[in-house]
């Protein structure tokens, strides 16, 4: 036994790794990745699969392994709003704020506003997201940089505009076939209408057949508010979902973000498509719609339910431990009920269900799996007393308690410390404040 790696090996090592001593399911084991990336083996002795092989060790008495976290629905380069409009109703929010401040965005705002992102999400555990925004590119180049996983989709958005809907066309398909030549397993590409009310129905009709041709992802926001399911029932005849499935963007390929305005035939109708659903709690409470996903309807309805933060001029954080807490907490409050959504459960829709939902394999600690793994500090206040594991995860801790982060068998952060992170501080905050000035001068 060598004992630990330290310093800045660790981050560069690309061999395989063992992690010593961890806590798993109440039992303690070592956990052997091997090169690919992939977990080898577990338990007492599982070093002996990488024998022979220059193997860097993480010592991990004191700490708890879980599945890395999954975020299923952000816009990770909103990072650079984050505080910059609050306390507004949505649409003078969306309006007023939000789209008048995004119309300067370029490139490399984006870009150092996804590396925050990535940083603030690894600091807390979150080891894969699924992203809607513009400039994708520059976003893929921060993913790429954090050795995190990601589903990048273009904010499709014409107005019914035809002109539009052709360069919005342009831009998805560049995007896609971008992506999908970067041959990076991390990365996968999606597209993304943004709403009902923002896409045309030539639009959407468009984006289902590209995305059933190119074999990706479908990122849309679902039934957010009130006003978005009357306004489509006026216009359409139907409400959402319904109006969604006829132009075919219903499919096991598609997350759905909010879905807090959806009654139980339409959590029939996402069960029976194999629509993921991202539900986002904070980001609803905080923008008022008045309305808590329906999660006993839709767990009855076999709905893969998952979690996510939204962006962060809604939330304001990426933080994954608060958005369990507040799943759990909303869901029981909103359909009185201090039994829905358990703790253990609400791991899991954080874990497997986001990596299940994102393709990112079983989000499982278990041999022949992807090594996601986090290690959280089981001495720190909120793991005493530890009574039980996900309650602590799930109602005491936040995303401090992690210690370390591996992604793909790569060590993203250890004791806290991500490489290069005051210069991606730096970086971020210039571009925030570049920003304002060309939207003000
Ligand atoms: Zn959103």
């Amino acid at each position: 036994m060598r004992g630990e790696t330290v310093g800045e090996e660790l981050f560069r090592h690309r061999g395989p790794l063992l992690v010593r001593n961890v806590l798993i399911d109440q039992q303690v084991a070592d956990i052997c990745i091997n090169e690919a990336g992939h977990i080898e083996a577990m338990g007492k002795g599982a070093e002996t699969s990488l024998r022979g092989q220059d193997t860097l060790e993480i010592d991990g008495r004191g700490a708890i392994a879980l599945p890395g976290l999954v975020n299923t629905h952000t816009h990770a380069a909103m990072t650079l709003l984050r505080g910059y409009a609050d306390d507004m109703n949505l649409q003078e929010w969306l309006e007023q704020k939000i789209w008048p401040l995004e119309a300067h965005l370029k490139g490399d705002d984006v870009y150092w506003g996804t590396k925050l992102a990535c940083l603030e999400m690894t600091k807390s555990g979150t080891i894969a997201f699924n992203d809607m925004y513009f400039f994708m590119k520059d976003a893929a180049r921060a993913v790429i940089d954090s050795g995190m996983k990601a589903v990048l989709s273009y904010g499709f958005i014409d107005l019914g505009d035809e002109d539009r809907r052709e360069r919005e066309i342009h831009a998805t398909e560049d995007v896609v076939n971008y992506l999908l030549g970067l041959k990076n397993p991390r990365i996968r590409p999606a597209v993304g209408p943004h709403a009902v009310y923002t896409v045309s129905d030539e639009g959407l009709r468009w984006l289902a057949e590209f995305s059933e041709v190119m074999g990706v992802a479908i990122h849309i926001h679902v039934s957010e508010t009130e006003h978005e399911v009357q306004e489509c029932l006026s216009k359409f005849g139907r409400r959402p979902p319904a109006y969604l499935d006829s132009c075919g963007i219903l499919t096991p390929r598609t997350i759905a973000a909010h879905c807090c305005w959806i009654d139980k035939n339409e959590c029939a109708l996402l069960g029976k498509k194999g629509v993921h659903v991202s539900h986002n709690p904070q980001s609803n409470m905080k923008l008022a719609v008045n309305r808590a996903m329906p999660y006993p309807s839709l767990r009855k309805n076999n709905v893969n339910v998952t979690l996510g933060t939204d962006g962060c001029a809604s939330n304001n954080s990426l933080d994954m431990f608060e958005t369990m807490k507040c799943a759990s907490l909303l869901q029981k409050f909103f359909w009185n009920s201090g039994t829905i959504l358990p703790a253990k459960e609400a791991l899991t829709l954080a874990t497997s269900n986001g990596a299940r939902a994102l393709g990112f394999g079983p989000g499982k600690i278990a041999p022949g799996a992807p090594a996601d793994i986090i290690l959280i500090d089981r001495n720190g206040p909120c793991n005493t007393p530890l009574h039980n594991v996900e309650s602590n995860v799930v109602y005491a801790c936040n995303g401090s308690a992690v210690n370390t982060v591996i992604c793909n068998g790569k060590v993203l952060m250890h004791h806290r410390t991500v490489p290069g992170e005051a210069g991606i501080i730096a970086g971020a905050a210039r571009a925030a404040e570049q920003l304002l000035q060309r939207a003000f001068s």
